[in-house]
């Protein structure tokens, strides 16, 4: 046997069992070793029968008089005596007919079961046994519980475990083992095993702590490597015109908040550093990031730099392009929009333009970093809801002179404050608190599909005073309660609200087309848009003031989060109806989703519920392993930040760890916070 084989290839496992262990994503033995354990049931006491109570017991025993008889045409009940010299104690299988030939009478076993009063008797009904031995496995030890699947129980797991734990000493062992040993740590294929086969509770802890912390190794190490990489690279340092920020901030139609000056302040004080700026602007849905970066592109531009600023869609950019023409009217026209929409001529000259050193901000989607861009004089990258912008897009962006721009991320999403305190102490985050306008109200409804329907005359009455609709479908071709694609939920809302213009929306559409209606729902020429998640960041229809979410249960909570901050963005409180099916109870993310509109709370939660797949999401498969790991253990994670300390701090180690080097380039490709 090997770590990659088949699970097939374990002893007892056959074709049948082993479509059992696919259906828990379990395919070679290597998946089975890495399938964790969710708890554990301390058996490890045998108990005595004279002693035993009500309650879960562990027994060495041996059988006396097994019978078995029929109940009824198909059911079987076989009852035996159960002894181990202080006492004994009745035992009972229901439709295990086989057990009573089975039973060897001269052999002694460990009985696990219930103890407990059954039909006036105390008895154990349906007791688990296992042959006295050196090592049990399923007995007499503290058992691991795993997650489990129709006809495959976690005995099932123990049982093929057992035969190929062993294999665990093939691990190579990719991290610095002496160094992990003077922090106390497990050994690896020793926590491997004692992960699923514990000793005693002590040494659970210790494997758990061993494997989590692989994981938060990685992730400080990969983070800790692009922050050196970035300190190694200059940037220019500039000293910016208070002046004119003054005549900025005197001009824009309403006053900053106080969180908005704070955050300007720290902007300009990184970027009069020769240190490349790396801030992330963490504000909810509607707290105003947008001018910060406005005023910080206007203060560059001013010192004759380029700036640009990367939207996640078209429809955004093109919103934040026409925004900025209003914000810098009295300043400057060198504004240019880049998408790959833009016709071929006007994309040349915008090009020629950007080559030529003048001063300007380029505004496009982040298909501006595949373009090819010849900046000459770059200073600032401003990266607008998006955390995917890792180290290599940065270094694309490395100018000719050598040094890199500074990068400003705005981000709705906030990391965590748990995670921002301990695992990503070195990014630099500030924090829109309060948000500019709070005079609206956000209304959140857990509605079933029928209380939607019965809340229609509710949404009428406002859409009769004029006010807007977006009905948000999953995906084009969405089938997760019943038909909910965007064709079937178009049509049936046309139905419902026959009174009212309904039009659509989605990403597939002609990017033309898709403005244009954007435009016309601005323009109240439509009262409702049926539309995909495409409307899902930053869209700004101050007059929308009620969401429909259809199967919302399929959305992430930051998604709903991101949806939902669409709607209310005028003077008119928001109406957000999260639609589930009537056959299902709604999720806790739904319930979450309702009880706060704080987004920082939300992703608190969001951490909660789902554990760091809230962070990482589709990172979870492969590269990192995060199922083990607890981000508000702030003690083993400290121990990380020392460690990888200690780590990187010898540069020999660079040769000696190639493997988990490799690894960890892997994973700060994609890792998105730096
Ligand atoms: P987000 O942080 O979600 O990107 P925006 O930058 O789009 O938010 O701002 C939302 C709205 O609030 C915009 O219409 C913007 O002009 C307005 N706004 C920004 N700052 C202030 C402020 N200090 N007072 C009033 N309105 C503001
Ligand atoms: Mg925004």
């Amino acid at each position: 046997m090997n770590l990659n084989d088949p699970v097939s290839e374990i002893p007892g496992i056959g074709p049948k069992k082993s479509i059992l262990f696919n259906r828990l994503k379990i395919k070679t033995i290597d998946d089975l070793i890495h399938f964790y354990p969710k708890k554990y049931i301390d058996y490890s006491n045998v108990d005595l029968i004279k002693n035993i109570k009500n309650g879960p017991v562990c027994l060495k025993v041996k059988f006396l008089s097994p019978k078995t008889r029929h109940i009824s045409r198909s059911r079987t009940i076989t009852e035996a005596i159960a002894s181990d010299g202080s006492g004994s104690v009745l035992v009972i299988w229901f439709n295990q007919s086989y057990r009573a030939a089975s039973l060897d009478l001269n052999s002694e076993y460990y009985l696990i079961g219930n103890y407990e009063l059954n039909y006036n008797r105390f008895s154990i009904i349906n007791p688990s046994l296992e042959k006295v031995g050196p090592n049990p496995i399923n007995s007499a030890r503290i058992l691991a519980i795993y997650k489990e699947t129709n006809n495959l129980n976690s005995k099932d797991i123990r049982k093929a475990l057992a035969s190929c734990i062993n294999l665990a000493s093939q691990y190579k062992d990719i991290y610095p083992s002496n160094l992990f040993k003077q922090f106390g740590l497990m050994d690896y294929a020793l926590a491997l095993k004692e992960i699923h086969f514990p000793k005693n509770s002590n040494n659970i802890n210790l494997a758990h702590d061993r494997l989590a912390f692989n994981s938060i190794f990685d992730l400080i190490l990969s983070a800790k490597l692009n922050e050196n990489e970035i300190d190694s690279f200059k940037s220019v340092k500039i000293d910016l015109d208070i002046d004119l920020a003054k005549d900025f901030v005197n001009k824009l139609p309403f006053k900053l908040t106080d969180d908005q000056r704070k955050v300007i302040w720290q902007i300009m004080n990184d970027l009069n550093k020769k240190k490349p700026m790396n801030r992330l602007v963490e504000g909810d849905v509607g707290s105003g990031k947008t001018v910060i970066a406005a005023m910080i592109s206007l203060l560059l531009i001013n010192k004759g730099y380029q700036t640009s600023l990367m939207a996640p869609t078209e429809i955004l950019a093109k919103q934040h392009y026409l925004n900025f023409i209003k914000m810098f009217s009295s300043y400057t026209k060198n504004i240019y929009l880049l998408t790959s929409s833009t016709p071929n001529n006007e994309r040349a000259k915008i090009l020629e333009i950007i080559k030529s050193n003048q001063p300007l901000i380029i505004i496009g989607t982040h298909a501006l970093l595949n373009d090819n861009l010849r900046f000459s004089k770059l200073a600032l990258v401003c990266v607008d809801e998006q955390h995917r912008f890792g180290v290599n897009q940065r270094k694309l962006l490395k100018q000719k002179a050598n040094y890199l721009p500074h990068l400003l991320s705005l981000s709705a999403t906030p990391i965590p404050r748990s995670l921002a305190l301990t695992l990503f102490k070195e990014l630099k985050i500030s924090v829109l608190k309060t948000k500019p306008k709070q005079d609206t109200v956000i209304n959140t409804y857990i509605k079933s599909k029928s209380q939607y329907l019965r809340s229609v005359e509710t949404i009428k009455k406002l859409l009769n005073k004029g006010q807007q609709m977006f009905v948000i479908v999953p995906k084009i071709n969405s089938k997760i309660d019943q038909d909910d694609s965007l064709e079937n939920v178009l049509e049936e809302t046309t139905k419902i609200f026959k009174e009212f213009k309904v039009d659509f929306l989605h990403g597939k559409l002609k990017s033309d087309l898709k403005n244009q209606k954007l435009e016309d729902f601005l323009n109240k020429k439509i009262d409702i848009l049926v539309s995909t998640t495409v409307i899902e960041v930053g869209i700004d229809i101050p007059n929308a003031t009620v969401m429909v979410i259809y199967s919302s249960d399929s959305f992430g909570l930051a998604q709903l989060h991101q949806l939902r901050g669409r709607i209310g963005r005028g003077h008119l409180d928001g109406h957000c109806y999260l639609i589930h099916d009537d056959n299902k109870i709604p999720s806790r993310r739904l319930e979450a989703l309702k009880s706060t509109n704080n987004g920082f709370e939300l992703a608190e939660l969001d951490l909660k519920i789902r554990g760091p797949g809230a962070i990482y999401g589709n990172l979870q498969h492969g590269l990192l392993d995060l199922k083990l790991v607890d981000f508000h253990d702030t003690n083993l994670i400290e121990l990380a930040h020392q460690a990888v300390e200690k780590f990187i701090n010898n540069p020999k180690n660079m040769l000696e760890y190639k493997s988990l080097f490799k690894k960890v380039d892997n994973l700060r490709k994609i890792i998105n916070l730096d």
